[in-house]
């Protein structure tokens, strides 16, 4: 690696080639106030902070896991990447389909062009559900630790992720399975030669503890260890994150929810399909109940279904197809004839029965809407002015993680 190999060019922006490791992190769910409240518990942060960067960046919208980790290894945002939500519709196969397999990803990736240009590269995810996406047409290591006893050479370009760790991987519901990931991006730095790393965390804690909780800041100060240990270690590092996190309950404790898939049909518009692209596998997070929502219906009944939901104590925005497209530079093909944002603390569902509700009785904390847009980098650099002031706007995406890394940072 010289200053005088080509710089990469993918999806329309253009990266100059590490000199050191780089490595790129997706905390999932970490708002600021996660950090601010942790802060006394995080002396590697403040001492990050205080020598390179942290402002306030914007999450794409759906502000979901997938989407958002798909916009930050693309750089684009979901009209172009393709990717917004767990879920879609298929209107012309009549069925709700997973959007988690490459198929639906419509650009390569960073990671992928990296590998392609002959530099090394590894991503290292908590949850199964991104790893493909992740992975598309890429060479090196890409694993997920809630599969990483069942990695091989062939699948994942590593077999002995356990034993390297030296401990057995933790399950998808427990808290340490976002710091083994980390550890894990650590070891393999260790091992040899990376020239970028991308490691994605779960948020599994961010849903059941708010920031300040005994259970958060015990969260951040295992997370500070590590950001302690990839910075002495001489990398780049950015963190930034997919979505933030907020409190969705009635005064009494009980998820405020809004079933609009039961409203609309009550109000005559039966053919009402209310499609919840924050569903995923891993209902005990948060009940497949989230701010966003689209909604599929005949033709002539949008305009009387959008006035129907704006009237609903709770929603704060019923877009069209075109509008919100528009607005949150969505795929038009995969978002419904409307869109539906609830507000900070209100979560929309289809209908009472088709939610199991039983693990969000006693408090539910989730995300989707525009309330959890705003999410921290960090960078253990000083930046470049240009950077520098774009991270200094507020205006700056998530999904510009791997340009202020390659072009934004001092050397
Ligand atoms: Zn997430």
């Amino acid at each position: 690696m010289t200053d005088e190999a080509p710089p990469i060019t993918v999806n329309g922006r253009t990266y100059r080639r590490p000199r050191v490791p780089i490595v790129g992190i997706c905390l999932d769910g970490t708002s600021q106030a996660y950090f601010d409240a942790a802060a006394a518990v995080m002396p590697n942060l403040q001492h990050i902070i205080a020598r390179g960067a942290i402002g306030e960046v914007q999450a794409v919208v759906p502000t979901l896991t997938n989407p958002n980790n798909v916009a930050i290894v693309t750089g684009l945002p979901p009209r172009a990447n393709g990717i917004c939500g767990n879920y879609y519709y298929d209107a012309e196969c009549g069925a709700e389909v997973m959007m988690n397999d490459p198929v639906y990803l419509r650009c390569p990736t960073i990671l992928s062009a990296f590998s392609r240009a002959g530099l090394t590269v590894a991503v290292v995810t908590a949850k199964d559900k991104l790893r493909r996406l992740l992975g598309k047409d890429m060479a090196g290591v890409c694993i997920s630790i809630e599969r990483a006893e069942q990695a091989t050479i062939e699948e994942n370009g590593i077999a002995d992720v356990v034993a390297m760790v030296g401990r057995p991987a933790p399950g998808i519901y427990d808290p340490e399975i976002s710091i083994y990931c980390l550890e894990t991006g650590v070891r393999l730095l260790e091992r040899g030669r990376i020239d970028l790393l991308y490691l994605s965390t779960t948020d599994y804690v961010q849903h059941k503890h708010p920031p300040g909780s005994r259970d958060a800041n015990a969260f951040f100060a295992r997370l500070d260890e590590i950001f302690g240990q990839l910075d002495r270690a001489g990398v780049m590092l950015g963190a930034t994150a997919d979505h933030g996190m907020n409190d969705k309950v009635n005064p009494d404790g009980s998820p405020r929810i809004r079933f609009i898939e039961a409203l609309l049909r009550e109000q005559g518009f039966a053919e009402a399909r209310v499609i919840l692209p924050i569903t995923d596998p891993y209902v005990v997070h948060h009940g497949a109940l989230g701010s966003y929502a689209t909604v599929y219906l005949d033709r002539d009944h949008v305009a009387d279904a959008a006035a129907a939901l704006a009237r609903v104590e709770g929603i704060e925005m019923v877009l069209t197809r075109d509008e919100a497209a528009e607005r949150f530079q969505l795929p038009p093909d995969r978002i419904g004839d409307l869109v539906v944002l609830s507000d900070r603390s209100t979560v929309l569902g289809r209908t009472a029965d088709w939610h199991d509700l039983s693990n969000v009785k006693t408090g539910l904390r989730s995300h989707g809407g525009l309330h959890e847009r705003a999410v921290p980098l960090v960078c253990n650099r000083g930046l470049r002015p240009e950077y520098a002031r774009r991270l200094q706007s507020g205006a700056a995406n998530n999904y510009d993680l791997f340009d202020f890394l390659c072009n934004g940072l001092e050397a």
